[in-house]
């Protein structure tokens, strides 16, 4: 056996590139990624220092994770004190304080009715567990054909198989796994725009849907308000009171995925405050530890937790090795607490004027822009086409901003912790982005 080089020294970032080339999988790529990554060498506040020593405001928040930002004191703080304590200990039989105290702080913040927390490692598991707990909640009762889910296209809920099914089946990855992913029940998404007004033959339709397949359903599971990496469609918080109220009418769950939308980032706490609708389910993840550590949760009502736990089988049939690990659910406690203590809703209002102002004005002037949406502290620039994603993102960093551009889309979700400057200049790479890849 060969023996192969492994050494690395920090400071050859083209040596890191070349092994990077060799071994290392990037996520919805190939092997290697048909582009080079630009390699991060430390990140403080909003910004990333690359490691040739250039310095980029991050519009990203690290997908959706990072609303306080990088290094924060009291975020670093809370795990260097979790580690000298312990960084793990299994969750079978053993409890621990930090899993505990932000236990009680999600039901405090989430709707009321949710009172039980179920914690797993990532938000894709998180709906695996919804979905575990919708079924098994039937089952309990004897009610076998209650299987199925209904959902609207141009979701997105993770890359596990039973979340990629109910993934938007054109956009997402379907016709990669025909005969392999779960079909689902798909409705059409409701129509765009936060303010729009409810269209009522879009609620008669799926309550058509609804119906027809009550009896093999579940439970309903969508994005409220806002759904991301479908598609970033925003719609108005009255198609969630109408899905909630379908849901009663025909015995069905509603899950609510907030893994993107929660702890502030449309300007509520969770999206679907908006329509001040409580869900039976509702699956939390991404800002949960600030960006700091993978940590996810389902949470469920004492109705739901009651049926599993008095049925058939008695328990719910799932536990990560690394369930409510020490050191994310510290952080994540410290997060919260963070978030809370802050004027995170000034912060995000703040944001989204400055979206507003910077980007409306690429609608009028760029031809290959479709549309601008703004809802919280998230801007969308939707192209007339794809874009070409490394030349888009070049441009952004030859601007000073990190973006992640996908699909027709040039989006930002920046920290909280953003100044009206980093705003200001996270626009100015949005629009170089958009020039870029449109040419
Ligand atoms: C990111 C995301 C997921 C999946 O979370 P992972 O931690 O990436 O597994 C699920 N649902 C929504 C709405 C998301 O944005």
């Amino acid at each position: 056996m060969r023996r192969q080089d492994v050494a690395v020294p920090s400071d050859d970032p083209d040596a890191l590139l070349r092994a990077d080339a060799r071994h290392v999988w990037h996520p919805y790529a190939p092997m290697p990624a048909a582009t080079a990554p630009y390699v991060v060498a430390s990140a403080r506040g909003t910004r990333l220092t690359l490691a040739d020593g250039r310095e980029l405001i991050d519009g990203m928040s690290s997908w959706w994770a990072a609303i306080h930002g990088y290094r924060h004191p009291a975020l670093d703080a809370a795990i260097t004190g979790q580690l000298g304590r312990m960084a793990h200990v299994m969750f079978g039989g053993l409890t621990h304080e930090p899993a505990v105290r932000l236990a009680e702080r999600l039901v405090a913040i989430t709707p009321k009715n949710l009172q039980h927390v179920f914690f797993s490692d990532s938000g894709s598991v998180a709906v695996e567990v919804a979905v575990k707990m919708a079924v098994q909640r039937w089952r309990a009762v004897g009610d076998t054909s209650k299987s199925r889910l209904l959902t609207i296209r141009g979701g997105y809920h993770g890359d596990t198989f039973m979340a990629m099914s109910v993934c938007d089946p054109v956009g997402g990855m379907h016709s990669l796994f025909t005969n392999v992913v779960t079909q689902q029940v798909f409705a059409d998404r409701p129509p765009a725009g936060f303010g729009t007004p409810v269209d009522d033959a879009w609620v008669a339709d799926v309550e058509l849907l609804v119906k027809q397949h009550a009896d093999e359903l579940a439970a309903v599971i969508v994005e409220p308000v806002v759904q991301g990496a479908g598609g970033m469609h925003f719609y108005n918080p009255g198609y969630v009171t109408a899905l909630r109220e379908l849901c009663d009418r025909y015995d069905v769950l509603l899950v609510l995925d907030e893994i993107a939308t929660g702890f502030g980032r449309t300007g509520a706490m969770f999206a679907t405050e908006h329509a001040g609708v409580e869900p039976d389910i509702l699956c939390l993840g991404k800002a949960l530890t600030g960006g700091y550590l993978s940590l996810a949760a389902t949470l469920c009502t004492r109705e739901v937790a009651d049926a599993i736990s008095t049925g058939d089988g008695g328990a719910l049939m799932h536990g990560p090795t690394f369930m409510a690990n020490p050191l994310a659910t510290a952080v994540a406690g410290a997060s919260i607490g963070l978030l809370l203590a802050s004027d995170w809703q000034h912060d995000v209002r703040r944001i989204e004027v400055g979206l507003r102002d910077g980007l409306a004005p690429l609608a009028q002037h760029n031809a290959n822009v479709a549309d601008v949406r703004v809802l919280g502290a998230i801007g969308v620039v939707q192209l007339t086409r794809e874009v070409d994603i490394a030349a888009a993102t070049q441009a952004a960093v030859d601007a000073g901003v990190w973006l992640r551009p996908f699909r027709d889309l040039v989006y930002t979700m920046p920290p909280y912790v953003s100044t009206d400057d980093d705003v200001a200049r996270i626009c100015a790479g949005v629009a170089a982005a958009v020039e870029a890849a449109g040419t």
